[in-house]
């Protein structure tokens, strides 16, 4: 009869592939589609830019 150490040690433990693909993911949710800053949040994906560019009275639009 073979030890079964497969079934002794965790098996929920994310590859280092998964854990890079979802910093990826993460990185691309909070980086800003306007001034490409990565945040320290989550963007709103509904508007897609950080608090600053969205508090900001005037982004390139000087008239
Ligand atoms: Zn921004």
């Amino acid at each position: 009869m073979a030890l079964r150490l497969d079934l002794a040690k965790p098996s929920r433990v994310p590859s280092p592939a998964q854990l890079n693909a979802l910093d990826k993911a993460m990185i691309a949710r909070r980086r800003c589609h306007q001034c490409k800053t990565v945040a320290d949040y989550c963007i709103p994906t509904s508007d897609g830019r950080c608090v600053d560019c969205m508090t900001a009275p005037t982004w390139q639009t000087a008239a």
